[in-house]
Order: C-alpha cells, then structure tokens, then sequence
C-alpha cells in the first residue's frame, strides 16, 4: 500500500485507504483495533450522520429550470419544419427546430441573456419577390425570430436588445445562410448572477 506523507497515519496505514475501507465496510483485522485507523472510521461516520439527511432529499430543481430542460428535450424531439438552405450542390435544409437550437446556443454565450422560448416563422413573401422557381433553394426563406428572454441585472445594458438581435442574425446568417427579416424580443424575467449577496 502506498502511504502519501499528508495521508499516512502513524500506523503506517493510508488515511485516505482506510477512509475508502470505511465507506465500503471492508475493514481488515487491523483497521478494526488499531485506534488510528478506528480514529478515521469514527471521522467517517460523524460525517456520515451529518450528511446522509442531506443525502437522503429529493433534489428539486427550479421550475424555471425544469420548463427550459422540458423545452429543450420536447424541441429535440419535434422533428421540425425544414427551412431551405442556399446551395449550387443540391438541396439542403435545416429544421426551424435545429436553427432554434443553434440561435440558443450562440445567445447562452452570454451571461446576460438565458433564452427561456425561439420560435422560427415564416415571413411570407409576395409571389412577386420570389425567386425564379427553377432556381428554388437559391434563396434562403425570409425567417421572423420570437424570443422570450430572462436577462441579467448585472450585466444586460442598456442596448441588449440590438446585441440579443444581431446576435441572432450573425447566426443564422453565418452558420446556414438564413435571413433572418426580424426577431421580436420579449424579457419576461430579470435574474441576477450575483451568488453572495
Ligand atoms: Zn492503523
């Protein structure tokens, strides 16, 4: 057995060793009468009593909580409208649902902005801004982005709602080619990030 200098006890066992024994009830003759080792068992079991009340409690998660990991895993399973994207090598798309999950995941970037809703519409566009029907997936279909946010007291300024927006337009524009015509937003909570207060 390997005895660390900071671990050893006086016995020449290893405190953390014995620790693990104690945890798994797999004392040996020794750990059993020698009173350092038995010094060890008795810190493990103070800590034991002390913590498994703790233990023993449900985790309850915040609802805010439980409603976005909810969402997230419903959106996941959503198979999504398909939104074309713009290619000279044939068709592509991505879902509403994946760009959804994408703009999320660039907005979750900032520590001023939790993304509680996205949705992706459609805009429609006049039959006659349409592109040539020979060439369909040339153009990217206009896209109207619904936000419902939470933001930061600390750390939301003043002009977030521009950076929340070009946020979401660099995205989409920069990672599948999507126009993104509009993005409504909507703060419907305010937290802080501030632990100790
Ligand atoms: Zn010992």
């Amino acid at each position: 057995m390997s005895t660390s200098p900071e671990h050893g006890l006086p016995c020449g066992r290893d405190s953390l060793s014995v620790w693990e024994n104690a945890r798994n009830d797999t004392h040996d003759q020794h750990e059993a009468t020698c009173p350092y080792c038995q010094g060890v068992y008795e810190q493990f079991r103070i800590l034991a009593i002390a913590s498994d009340p703790y233990l023993a409690q449900a985790i309850t998660a915040p609802t805010s909580l439980i409603a976005t990991v909810m969402r997230t895993v419903l959106t996941e399973l959503r198979p999504g409208r398909p939104l074309p994207i713009p290619s000279d090598a044939g068709p592509a798309f991505i879902t509403d649902t994946a760009l959804a999950a994408a703009l999320r995941a660039a907005l979750d970037t900032d520590p001023a902005v939790i993304t509680h809703r996205c949705r992706i519409d459609t805009v429609d566009v006049p039959e006659t801004a349409r592109s040539a029907p020979n060439t369909p997936t040339q153009q990217p279909t206009p896209l109207a982005v619904q936000l419902s946010v939470a933001v930061s007291y600390e750390h939301y300024t003043r002009h977030g709602e521009s950076v929340v927006r070009t946020r979401v337009i660099d995205t989409g524009r920069n990672l599948f080619a999507q126009q993104i015509d509009t993005v409504d937003i909507e703060i419907i909570d305010v937290f802080s990030t501030e632990v100790n207060r």
